[in-house]
């Protein structure tokens, strides 16, 4: 009999809920068995219950074997310290998803600053460390009267795992015709910490001797990724300079709309949209569904590489080259030039599978 795979749904706030629904009906349409099973969680969650992260759903999500999780939050409503909940973050944290995956890939019909030369394209991924670094004290730094403190951590077994998955990712990329290189991005001239990094990075690359691995400081690659984007394969560094990092890169995309994500653990994966809950246009049913439906594409990819389940990886890479086809004959919503609204874009990716 056919796997059933429980497939945790974190609907979200905002335009969260009007993205995924056509998400989830276009994941049914391909007819592999996934049991959806929704999450609460998020700013409307949290004046529901007082809790913007409830116990039963983190259950929910550590017993299935993959987490959708669309957009989250409300700048409106707040903890009484004045910062947001971010159950997103929470989530990295509570499962040790340590590995943040950012692709960027410019394909015809997206509305790209920057164009590759002749015979080059833009595709790359950023590898986001997801659960230290200068997030380590999120919610925790030291504010006095004169002087605010936080800080950053970087640990042996955490940059080893997130290394390890940048290069077994550039070694699977590679087999699909990519260069086979891997980046370091870091600020080892300056920081002890990152020249800690840095030689566990060279130690973890030593044993992949079919790729190239090489080192960036992170100042030089904001210039590099605007002035030739199309020379980077696989990237991976530290959470705070990949959190910057990942939002160039989907400016290099013409904006959050394509940019899909997924934060990977060894046990478990949530995959999301880059994007917020943009509650400016939150209830008119004109939101992109774009980067939810490409992020479902990872989750099918993540899910049938871990289960030896080709039809899976297969229907991964139809769902992308679908949501390519649509932005290619323009069947986009208003945010990338289209006139479609989220269920009309949405259609036409079904359309197109
Ligand atoms: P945002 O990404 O929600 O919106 C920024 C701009 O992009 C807005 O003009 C919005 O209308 C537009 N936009 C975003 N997604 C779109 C889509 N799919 N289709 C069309 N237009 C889209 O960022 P923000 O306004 O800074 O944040 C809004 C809320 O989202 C905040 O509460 C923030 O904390 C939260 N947030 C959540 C996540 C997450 O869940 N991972 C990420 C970022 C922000």
């Amino acid at each position: 009999m056919a796997k059933t795979y429980d497939i945790a749904v974190f609907h979200g706030d905002g335009i969260g809920p009007e993205i995924m629904a056509p998400t989830l009906e276009l994941l049914r349409g391909l007819g592999h068995g996934f049991a959806f099973h929704d999450c609460p969680a998020g700013a409307a969650c949290y004046l529901d219950c007082g809790s913007d992260l409830p116990e039963a759903s983190l259950a929910t999500a550590r017993a299935a074997d993959a987490i959708l999780l669309s957009a989250l939050g409300d700048p409106k409503v707040r903890f009484p310290d004045g910062t947001e909940m971010t159950p997103q973050i929470d989530i990295r944290i509570a499962l040790d998803l340590y590995a943040g995956v950012r692709p960027v890939r410019v394909v015809p019909g997206m509305r790209a600053p920057i164009q590759p030369p002749e015979g080059r394209t833009i595709d790359f991924v950023l590898i986001r460390e997801s659960t230290e670094g200068l997030f380590h004290t999120q919610g925790r730094g030291r504010v006095e009267a004169d002087f605010a403190e936080e800080t950053l951590r970087i640990t042996r077994p955490v940059t080893e795992a997130v290394c390890r998955f940048a290069c077994d990712l550039a070694r699977t990329r590679k087999a699909d015709g990519h260069p086979g290189r891997v980046t370091s991005v870091d600020k080892a001239n300056v920081f002890r910490a990152f020249a800690f990094w840095r030689e566990i990075f060279d130690s973890v690359a030593a044993e992949y001797p079919d790729l190239t691995a090489d080192h960036a400081y992170v100042d030089a690659m904001a210039l590099w990724m605007v002035q030739r984007p199309w020379d980077w394969d696989v990237m991976v560094t530290e959470n705070m300079f990949g959190d910057i990092l990942s939002d160039l890169g989907a400016g290099l995309m013409g904006g959050l709309g394509m940019a899909p994500s997924a934060d990977i653990g060894d046990r478990h994966a949530v995959f999301q949209p880059c994007h917020g809950s943009a509650p400016d246009i939150a209830g008119r049913g004109i939101a992109n569904p774009f980067a939810m439906i490409l992020s479902a594409g990872l989750m099918l990819d993540w899910l049938g590489r871990r289960h030896g389940d080709a039809a899976l990886i297969r229907d991964g890479a139809r769902v992308q080259a679908a949501v390519e086809a649509c932005l290619a004959a323009g069947e986009t919503t208003g945010d990338l030039g289209g006139t479609l609204d989220t269920r009309g874009a949405a259609a036409a990716v079904g359309r197109r599978l």
